[in-house]
């Protein structure tokens, strides 16, 4: 296939070397200057997506998303599928859907998990929002950059798939850290901590895949000093997505505001910038409620 790939950063640099790797021509573009084994590079966005059958974006918020989709969009052939992979807001998914549909295109807005390990292991979960002729034209990309792709709905729910997701792994992973700060003051053992809830009504993804706690449970970040793993930022970033999700509709969500606002005080007021999300236990370990 005939792909263009604009945003080839941490993320869209080892997804476009695997499409090219699985013998798709993949013609990229990106602000900064990279070079990425097996793509070719054009001097503008417009050019990478010129003549493609699908172009690839992996930007960094809506707004960058949005200037690009202008750019592109018109020099787009006329039933070519324009794929967001971004994490951005579900209004600017929806508004570059809409601009899509309009010029002809079929748009997808496909958000991923799994992180920088996912992308360069091929092994990403894409969450899709758009119709099932975009998401069947697709599949075999989906196939090659990751493991598993849910249409979710039409247009904009991949991205509201993504912040609900990540929404509750921001809460459930706050209440782990805080849960086991407390047992520490409890003179609980933090291995029998992990032995009764990841096999109880307290276990999550966060205790169970991903224990905060060094040395107890699977490798995770916690072992290898916190580093990220998926950084505290990102985790705040799509947290502030949530909120604004949830205030365009009216949603009630005590929990995840106050999942954004811890994870706010962190990276912006303290030491988390850099740091694993799961750090917020050393966080929790070294104070007192007061
Ligand atoms: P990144 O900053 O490494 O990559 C973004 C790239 O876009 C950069 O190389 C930048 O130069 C380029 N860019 C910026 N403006 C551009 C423009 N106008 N035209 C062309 N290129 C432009 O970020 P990343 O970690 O690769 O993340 C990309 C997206 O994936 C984000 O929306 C992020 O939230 C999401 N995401 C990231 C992770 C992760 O673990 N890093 C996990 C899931 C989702």
């Amino acid at each position: 296939m005939k792909i263009g790939f604009i945003g080839l950063g941490n993320m869209g640099g080892p997804m476009a070397a695997n499409l090219a790797k699985a013998g798709h021509e993949v013609t990229g573009f990106d602000t900064a200057g990279v070079a990425i084994e097996g793509v070719t590079l054009a001097g503008t966005a417009a050019e990478a997506a010129t003549g493609r059958a699908v172009v690839i974006t992996m930007l960094p918020n809506g707004a960058i998303l949005k200037s690009v989709a202008d750019e592109i969009i018109p020099a787009m052939d006329r039933g070519a599928v324009l794929l967001d992979c971004s994490t951005v807001d579900v209004e600017s998914a929806r508004a570059v859907a809409d601009q899509a549909q309009k010029a002809g295109l079929e748009p997808l807005d496909a958000p991923v998990s799994g992180g920088v390990t996912g992308a360069a292991a091929g092994t990403l979960t894409f969450m899709v929002g758009g119709s099932d002729m975009g998401f069947a034209a697709v599949r075999e990309l989906f196939d090659v950059m990751g493991q598993k792709a849910v249409l979710c709905g039409p247009s904009g729910n991949g991205q509201a798939a993504k912040i609900c997701n990540n929404m509750i792994l921001g809460v459930t992973m706050i209440a782990t850290c805080e849960a086991f700060a407390l047992a520490d003051k409890l003179g609980l053992d933090r291995q029998a901590m992990f032995d009764v809830v990841s096999t109880s009504s307290g276990y999550s993804w966060s205790m169970n895949a991903y224990c905060p706690a060094p040395g107890i449970g699977p490798k995770s970040p916690a072992d290898n000093g916190y580093k990220p793993g998926f950084a505290a930022e990102l985790m705040l970033k799509d947290l502030r997505l949530a909120q604004q999700a949830a205030e365009a509709v009216d949603a009630d969500t005590p929990m995840g505001q106050a999942a954004r606002d811890l994870y706010a005080q962190f990276v912006e007021g303290e030491d988390g910038k850099g740091r694993d999300f799961s750090a917020m236990l050393p966080r929790f370990e070294t104070r007192g409620r007061g």
